[in-house]
């Protein structure tokens, strides 16, 4: 059982010309593994900000507040740190990795995070069985790291990684976004076999309510102008399909 939790947590973004633009406003938020967290919230209000902090994007300043996990200072971590205590960020390899392959990068990610190579013997079959689940050709194994990747094939890359690496806690930002109808029941399905482990806590984040059709959360936050302002179950996410965000920003000031 691992626990991830996130305390008072504010974050300022790092503009061009040095000054810092707040944007959480006091981050609340306990993710256990076997949980499943949806943050929902309108575009603009520091839902990515949320993950990114959380990896450690050095274009986010910490300006107070904590992260832990398991007790451990994730805020004091080193990006690879991070992975290898158990974060999983879905936003940490976002970038080509020029001549590195997909299969090579699973092995040395699986490597690094382990802290030993996977049996040769077993890897493949994984490897494959993992693709296979996603309806992913072999040949992709062979591609380069994002090079090229369609915006589906980039998801399903995310989960291929997310079923090897185990980890105890996954943040998946906007994993919904820009995928057709079967795409987004593959990987939401591939989503629900890391869930149903239950030695993975995963932290949704979306715009839209759809991926929740698909996967059950446990919870669910309405995250307005960088903090949480309504939490509930399942059914708070049926509630803002139908309302939207419109009612929060009133209150909330200048989320759009
Ligand atoms: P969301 O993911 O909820 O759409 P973001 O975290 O991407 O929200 O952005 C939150 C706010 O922070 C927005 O107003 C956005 O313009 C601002 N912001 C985020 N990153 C930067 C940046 N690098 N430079 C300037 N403003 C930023
Ligand atoms: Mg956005
Ligand atoms: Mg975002």
């Amino acid at each position: 059982m691992s626990t991830l939790e996130i305390r008072d947590l504010k974050v300022s973004v790092k503009l061009p010309e040095g000054q810092l633009k707040p944007i959480l406003d006091g981050v609340n938020l306990t993710v256990g593994s076997g949980q499943t967290h949806a943050i929902m919230g309108p575009n603009g209000s520091g839902k990515s900000t949320l993950a990114y902090s959380i990896a450690g994007h050095p274009k986010y300043e910490i300006t107070s507040g904590s992260v832990t996990l398991d007790g451990e200072d994730v805020l004091a971590m080193s990006v690879d740190e991070r992975a290898r205590a158990g974060l999983f960020l879905a936003m940490q390899y976002p970038v080509e990795v020029p001549g590195v392959s997909v299969a090579n990068f699973l092995r040395t990610a699986k490597t690094a995070i382990d802290g030993t190579a996977p049996k040769l013997r077993t890897w493949g079959g994984e490897l494959r069985g993992a693709m296979e689940r996603l309806q992913m050709d072999p040949a992709f194994a062979q591609r380069n790291v994002n090079e090229g990747f369609s915006g589906g094939e980039k998801k399903r890359h995310e989960i291929v990684q997310l079923e090897l690496l185990k980890p105890k806690i996954a943040i998946l930002d906007e994993t919904d976004s820009g995928l057709d109808v079967d795409a987004l029941r593959v990987v939401s399905e591939g989503v629900n076999r890391v869930r149903d482990t239950g030695d993975t806590g995963l932290l949704l984040i979306t715009h839209y309510t759809r991926i929740l059709r698909y996967i059950k959360p446990d919870f669910v936050h309405v995250f307005v102008a960088g903090r949480i302002v309504e939490q509930g179950g399942p059914e708070l996410a049926d509630k803002l399909e139908a309302e939207g965000y419109e009612r929060y920003a009133a209150g909330a000031g200048s989320a759009r």
